[in-house]
C-alpha cells in the first residue's frame, strides 16, 4: 500500500456519536449508512480504500448492539501468485454489543464517557480474519515464472520448455527410456 499518509482519513471517522440513542432508552434503534469513499487508516496495519454498508444500532439494557451484514471494504492486496497489487472487496458481518455504562469487567467494546462508540478496533479484527487467507488477483492467475520471474499473465517465456524441474528429471528419464 503506497498511498501517502496525508491522504488517509483519520480513523476518527469511525467514531459514532450514540449519545442520543443511549438517552432514547432501550428498544430504540437507528439505521445508519456508512459510506466512506476515501482511504481510511483503521489501524497501523490496515488501510481500507472504501467502506460501504449499513449499520443498525440498537439500544438495549446492556448498551448498544451494532449489527451489519452488508459491509464491503475495498483493500489493496498483493496477489499470492503473481505479486501484483489488486483491489480486493471483502464482505464484513458484524454483531457486537458495545457496553454502556462501561462495565467493571473491561469488556472489549464499550461506549466511551463521551457517548462515542469506536468502530475501528472491531472493524480491524473482522477485516484481519478475512485477510488471513491467500488471495489471487483472479481465479486463473498464471503467477510468475519460477525461473525468470516473468509475470505469465502479461507475457510468456521459454523457461518451462528449456528447463526441467529436478523433481521431474527422474520421470523424464523413465519416459525417455520407454520411447
Ligand atoms: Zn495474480
Ligand atoms: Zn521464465
Amino acid at each position: 500500500m503506497n498511498i501517502p499518509t496525508a491522504n488517509y482519513l483519520n480513523k476518527r471517522v469511525l467514531k459514532l456519536n450514540v449519545g442520543f440513542l443511549l438517552s432514547a432508552g432501550p428498544s430504540n434503534h437507528k439505521i445508519m449508512a456508512l459510506n466512506i469513499t476515501d482511504p481510511v487508516k483503521i489501524a497501523d496495519d490496515l488501510v481500507v480504500k472504501s467502506i460501504n454498508g449499513t449499520l443498525r444500532l440498537s439500544r438495549n439494557k446492556e448498551g448498544i448492539l451494532v449489527q451489519a451484514s452488508d459491509l464491503v471494504f475495498v483493500v489493496d492486496r498483493e496477489c499470492s501468485r503473481c505479486l501484483n497489487t489488486f483491489e480486493h472487496p471483502i464482505s464484513i458481518t458484524i454483531e457486537e454489543l458495545f457496553a454502556s455504562p462501561h462495565p467493571i469487567d473491561e469488556s472489549e467494546f464499550f461506549v466511551g464517557q463521551d457517548g462515542q462508540l469506536d468502530l475501528a478496533p472491531l472493524l480491524r479484527a473482522e477485516a484481519l480474519i478475512q485477510l488471513a487467507h491467500r488471495e489471487y488477483c483472479r481465479v486463473d492467475c498464471q503467477g510468475l515464472c519460477v525461473y525468470c520471474g516473468t509475470n505469465l499473465n502479461d507475457t510468456t517465456c521459454d523457461c518451462a520448455d528449456n528447463q526441467i524441474d529436478p523433481r521431474m528429471a527422474k520421470l523424464k528419464e523413465l519416459l525417455d527410456a520407454g520411447k
